[in-house]
């Protein structure tokens, strides 16, 4: 399977790899995270560990459980730390450490290596051993709730390493050894391999949606966070002036319990509209892919961002794209070089005007946006710098690979 890649990322990459993955093959590797399904974190893990094992790598990955009450908890930790004010009592956070005291008798951690992902999962730290333990933060930190912050920093001491997904994250409290490692995309995945034309007009024609005039298309989980009800707003701006359609795509997470009553928002938004396209969806990245490439611009007008996956899924599909200036976004769009950074509905509105009005100009900037994802946000780039996380005995305090 590693083979494959060969033809995107060259031979000498593929080797570099495989040289790297023949020190990790006498360990065991265990992720952690708390869903298999829906957002960016279930995403990776689903296209790395596959690419990993064909590396020779003994790597597995299981979910964290818990009930109703410890995804709501979860969901405005998650909240909480993206900078949104929500209420906590003191029984929130005895749900949270019942939920991950309970689930380390359920999960073998008995491996080498223990990898775990975002803060859901934090406190399994408590059943580490003699081996080495990594934390691993999607999230971006810069504007947290001092008082999630402070509960979950108790648990990072004990890690042997944090992941940031950017240097713009990376805490000057912590003082463990900081890794700074983007997220990627798989370019072979069937969420962004290439796909017959056929097929993505078969996929517009069967949602009812006219492939021949302008599409705007957000792909997200229905998250306040991800601004939905804004870009309806940014799309009835432009409605005014060029007759054009929206697609809001996107299925629920499992470990996401809002997601059902933001949806319901979204549709009182679209008032009606028929050229409004809301639609919840399995999971299925077949159909991600063609909603992708079918558009004319791709937007990700998030209020707050880790890193936004989608952003390189459709740069990936030399797709223009139009995104907030917030979070882990401006790592990959350069503002009119290889994509548009807006900080408001009327600019996001203008901006979609202008790519529409100037397909050439939305070609630059995909162009440029395809050759940025492959330099920097390929999944091969990604294991790379995990397999030498893994491998590295540091003591200094911030590491860039
Ligand atoms: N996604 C999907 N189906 C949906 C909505 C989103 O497959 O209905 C995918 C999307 O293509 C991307 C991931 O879920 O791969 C979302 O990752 P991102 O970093 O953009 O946001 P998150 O959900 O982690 O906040």
């Amino acid at each position: 399977m590693i083979e494959n890649y060969k033809n995107i990322i060259g031979e000498r990459k593929v080797s570099e790899l495989k040289i790297i993955a023949e020190k990790l093959k006498n360990k065991s590797i265990l992720n952690v995270n708390s869903t298999f399904k829906g957002g960016g974190v279930a995403e990776i893990l689903t296209k790395m560990i596959p690419i990993m094992e064909s590396l020779g790598i003994n790597i597995k990955w299981e979910i964290i459980k818990g009930n109703e009450e410890f995804y709501k908890v979860t969901k405005k930790f998650h909240n909480a730390l993206h900078g949104v004010k929500e209420d906590f009592s003191q029984k929130d956070f005895e749900i949270f450490t019942e939920t991950n005291n309970s689930n380390i008798e359920k999960i073998d951690m008995d491996k080498d290596i223990v990898f775990i992902h975002d803060p859901q999962p934090i406190g399994l730290i408590k059943a580490k051993k003699d081996n080495k333990w990594f934390w691993r933060c999607h999230i971006d930190l810069t504007n947290s709730d001092k008082r999630v912050y402070d509960f979950l920093k108790q648990f990072i001491p004990k890690y042997d390493g944090c992941v940031f997904s950017s240097p713009y994250f990376s805490k000057t409290d912590i003082e463990i050894p900081q890794y700074l490692i983007f997220p990627s995309i798989d370019p072979l995945g069937e969420k962004n391999k290439e796909i017959e034309k056929e097929f993505i007009e078969k996929v517009f024609y069967d949602f009812g949606i006219d492939i021949k005039r302008p599409i705007i298309t957000q792909i997200s989980r229905f998250d306040r966070l991800k601004d939905p009800v804004g870009v309806i707003k940014a799309y009835n701006m432009v409605k005014k002036h060029i007759d054009c359609q929206l697609i809001l795509a996107g299925g629920g997470a499992d470990d996401d319990p809002e997601g059902v009553k933001v949806y319901e928002e979204v549709l009182e938004e679209r008032n009606n509209d028929p050229d409004i396209h809301i639609l919840m969806l399995p999971h299925n990245d077949l159909i991600i892919n063609a909603l992708q490439r079918g558009s004319t611009v791709i937007l990700q007008k998030s209020l707050k961002e880790g890193f936004g996956l989608t952003i390189s899924e459709a740069l990936w599909k030399e797709k223009p794209v139009i995104a907030s200036n917030v979070g882990g976004i401006k790592y990959q769009i350069t503002h009119k070089y290889n994509g548009l950074l807006s900080n408001s509905i009327e600019g996001t509105a203008h901006y979609i005007k202008q790519i529409i009005e100037n397909p050439e100009y939305g070609k630059y900037l995909a162009r440029n946006g395809k050759e940025h994802v492959k330099e920097n946000f390929l999944i091969t780039r990604h294991i790379k710098e995990y397999m030498l996380m893994f491998l590295t005995e540091s003591d200094k305090d911030v590491i860039y690979f």
